[in-house]
């Protein structure tokens, strides 16, 4: 039988005794009072873990004393790891070494003087647990605020990685312990930590939710990493010119380092609407990069006018978050007259991003179209009709199938018009769900969609151009 056990019979079975069994059990390491109280931390209000640990130790003392009053075989080794006998008594598996009685309590410190447990604990002797880390928190407080500075933010949160050596030494002993009152070691880290930092920086909170700061520490290599919040602006663009993707679009052959195909831009196109709007709200805000999330995308070809498509820009590890966008967008509209556009600026957050991207709005279009033989205006109108009538089915088109899943979508028309104009083309104005491909619907896209303005009207199609004139997001 050890001392944990005993003690725990000898309790009874009570309360106290799981208590004091725990940390016997839990002392059969040596480990610090802070590592002990961990193991009790959810109980005990307003009690520090190492004063929670302290006092269990203290207890456990008292208690351990009583039982080797009545010769205990396992009272000395459990006695070894108390506050007390920590520095007078070795630890020894020897039942022979057993002090008789408590005479050797009282040789410790300078005797009547002062009590026993005043005696320093294991603290700073090397903890078997936490190799004594806590006594690192104040340095690793001052990484965090060599980090933070020149870093706007007013909320923030301590997280920790804990290696792994350090990571089975804590399971291990929760593998003896019953851990459900226990906290785990990197939570009292952050804590620290964090209170440090709470009490130098009054202006800014911590947040646990979404801070826009989180610093990671390492205790054991010294390190600190910063993971900044993203910022998010929204607002919508208008292209004006054709030939602009929405997005950088890297050459498929080399992948973006730049090769024979691409003329070494390692980008098939020279800007994009994403490259026209990021970076100037990105070195406003000292990010590292930046990513424009559309309401849908047009084509490289398609102007898209009116009222413009919402978009998203997303700015990674901004140093500066106190931006004046309406200004930001002015300078972008200076610096791209002729091709972009931008409107509405506002604040928003990730989690508009799933719902933007998803959203089929309808959107109204104008194409002009080159016909195979001449058409009059009343059949044009009336081939149009025809098409807005029933749903139309539209299979992936060839030329986004490598990306698009290859399914038949039903779609419909709601508004149609058209004109001839002057030189036999068509002028063709819809308004279409979202989602529906405008040139497809036109040409048929070799029988794909069906039906089609070129089947209904028996003839071949060419789309000259395409102009989506609004995205009607907002009067749905
Ligand atoms: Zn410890
Ligand atoms: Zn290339």
């Amino acid at each position: 039988m050890n001392g944990s056990d005993r003690i725990d019979e000898e309790w009874d079975g009570g309360l106290g005794g799981v208590v004091l069994g725990k940390a016997a059990k839990a002392l059969e390491r040596d480990i610090c009072d802070r590592c002990l109280g961990r193991i009790f931390a959810r109980s005990g209000y307003r009690l520090t873990n190492q004063e929670r640990g302290r006092s269990v130790r203290v207890v456990l003392a008292l208690v351990a004393e009583a039982l080797s009053d009545r010769i205990c075989p396992g009272g000395h080794q459990l006695m070894g790891k108390l506050p007390v006998h920590s520095t007078t008594v070795g630890v020894s598996d020897e039942p022979s070494d057993v002090p008789e009685g408590d005479q050797e309590w009282n040789t410790v410190g300078d005797g009547a003087s002062s009590p026993p447990w005043e005696v320093p604990s294991m603290e700073g002797e090397g903890c078997w647990l936490c190799h004594d880390l806590f006594d690192h928190v104040g340095e690793l407080s001052e990484l965090v605020i060599e980090k933070a500075s020149g870093i706007e933010f007013s909320s923030f949160l301590i997280g920790c990685r804990v290696d792994p050596g350090t990571s089975s030494r804590e399971n291990l002993i929760w593998k003896d312990v019953d851990p459900t009152s226990a906290e785990p070691l990197k939570e009292e880290v952050n804590r620290d930590v964090g209170k440090i930092l709470d009490a130098l920086w009054p202006d800014r909170e911590v947040e646990k939710g979404n801070p826009e700061i989180t610093f990671i520490v390492d205790p054991l290599f010294k390190q600190v990493d910063v993971q900044i919040r993203p910022l998010f602006i929204g607002g919508r663009y208008r292209k004006l010119e054709r030939g602009i993707p929405q997005t950088r679009w890297p050459c498929h052959t080399c992948r973006g380092k730049g090769c024979p195909r691409c003329d070494g831009k390692g980008s098939l196109y020279k800007t994009s609407v994403e490259q026209l709007i990021g970076p100037t709200i990105m070195e406003a805000a000292k990010g590292k990069n930046y990513k424009l999330h559309g309401m849908g995308r047009e084509d490289v070809d398609v102007l898209t006018l009116g009222s413009g498509r919402p978009f998203i820009l997303e700015i990674s590890s901004p140093e500066v978050r106190s931006l004046d966008i309406d200004d930001l967008f002015s300078k972008i509209n200076a610096s791209s007259v002729g091709k972009v556009e931008v409107l509405e600026p506002r604040w928003t957050d990730r989690k508009e991003i799933p719902d933007l991207k998803s959203r089929k709005v309808k959107k109204r279009y104008s194409a002009r179209v080159i016909f195979s033989e001449k058409v009059d205006e009343e059949k044009l109108k009336r081939g149009l009709s025809l098409l807005a009538e029933g749903p139309i089915k539209q299979r992936t088109p060839e030329r986004v199938a490598h990306r698009r899943a290859d399914l038949v979508r039903e779609r419909s028309l709601h508004e149609v018009d058209a004109r001839i104009l002057d030189d036999g083309k068509g002028e063709i104005t819809v308004l279409a769900d979202g989602g529906l491909y405008i040139k497809e619907l036109l040409h048929g896209d070799e029988g794909r969609t069906k039906p089609s303005l070129a089947s209904i009207l028996d003839l071949q199609i060419e789309v000259e151009s395409l102009t989506v004139l609004d995205v009607l997001d907002r009067t749905e």
